[in-house]
């Protein structure tokens, strides 16, 4: 491995001054669960390393006034295992649960899960779902992004050089809605094959659809929303045939490849089943 300079910083700002003055040269570090898999295999070989680890700012879950914000080097397992992430969010604490294995789990951080930008990554259909924004952070200014813009290629995303990603903003949602995380894998503990997440809001007193947001992942370049399905069962009054309706238009709009772990036809399938079962699963708690 090439050698490299190394520094732990203990505030954003110090972070953040860092990155300013490195820029292109610099990589960060979380967890490294990850990073550390590219620079072993010489994929990246970073000049400068900048720890995010000591960094309390970004770290943890808190109530705001509008919603919750995940600082973005909180660890999965306190994701997983929030009391803040039950009900209406708890499928954000599923998908966190479902990375890889305790130890893993121990050091990965949402930030990097993310920042990896890995169009499988399990935890983006779940927030994407829930309208969530990321927030990073400059030596110069703050500025935040609808999660779903944040992607732009598998392992690409929109922050520049000098910044980072602070944390991620999950806005409170409407009672009468509900959410569902899938997701299907070859081996327990392996990379989904697909994942999806579905968040819908029910009208006051009616069974009508007010609201409905549809996320998958691994199957396009990066996670993307199904757009086709959410507009079709916006308004409508849900039944089987309806569901069905929005999972063949789901997968209409997926374009999964083949690779190791699946074909795309067999992609294309799982879209459909799990798209429609998450359908049912938000429903399901929207009406609780
Ligand atoms: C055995 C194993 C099993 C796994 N299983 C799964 C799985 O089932 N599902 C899944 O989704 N993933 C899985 N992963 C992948 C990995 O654990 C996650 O992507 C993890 O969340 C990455 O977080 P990290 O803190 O380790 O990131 P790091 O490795 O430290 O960083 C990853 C990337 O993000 C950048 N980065 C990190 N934090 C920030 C920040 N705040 N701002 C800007 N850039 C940042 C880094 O520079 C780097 O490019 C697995 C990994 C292993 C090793």
């Amino acid at each position: 491995m090439k050698s490299f300079d190394y520094f732990a910083p203990q505030s954003l700002d110090d972070a953040t001054s860092l990155l300013h003055r490195y820029g292109k040269k610099s990589t960060l570090l979380a967890g490294g669960t990850d990073l550390l898999l590219r620079m072993e295999r010489r994929l990246i070989e970073p000049g400068v390393i900048i720890d995010l680890k000591k960094i309390r700012a970004i770290k943890g879950i808190k109530v705001a006034r509008n919603g919750l914000r995940i600082g973005a080097a909180t660890l999965m397992d306190e994701i997983a295992s929030s009391p803040l992430l039950r009900g209406r969010y708890g499928m954000v604490a599923q998908a966190a649960a479902a990375v890889g294995s305790i130890q893993t789990r121990n050091r990965a951080t949402l930030g990097g899960n993310l920042c990896n930008a890995s169009p499988a990554a399990d935890t983006a259909p779940p927030l994407i779902a829930l309208s969530a924004t990321a927030r990073f952070a400059s030596s110069r200014r703050e500025r935040e992004l609808p999660l779903d813009e944040f992607f732009s290629g598998p392992g690409k995303t929109r922050l520049q050089s000098n910044e980072l990603l602070k944390e991620i903003f999950v806005p409170f949602v409407a009672e009468r809605s509900g959410g569902s995380f899938q997701r299907c894998t070859r081996t327990a503990m392996d990379i989904a094959l697909v994942n999806c997440a579905v968040f819908i809001s029910l009208a006051a007193e009616e069974n009508t659809i007010t609201n409905v947001r549809i996320a998958l992942g691994a199957v396009a370049p990066t996670p993307v929303r199904a757009r086709g399905a959410e507009d079709f069962l916006c308004g409508k009054t849900p039944n089987p045939t309806a569901i069905n309706e929005a999972a063949d238009l789901a997968v209409a709009g997926a374009t999964p490849i083949d690779d190791v772990r699946s074909t795309a036809s067999y992609r294309r399938e799982m879209v459909r089943v799990l798209v429609r079962r998450a359908i049912n699963g938000a429903l399901e708690q929207a009406r609780e």
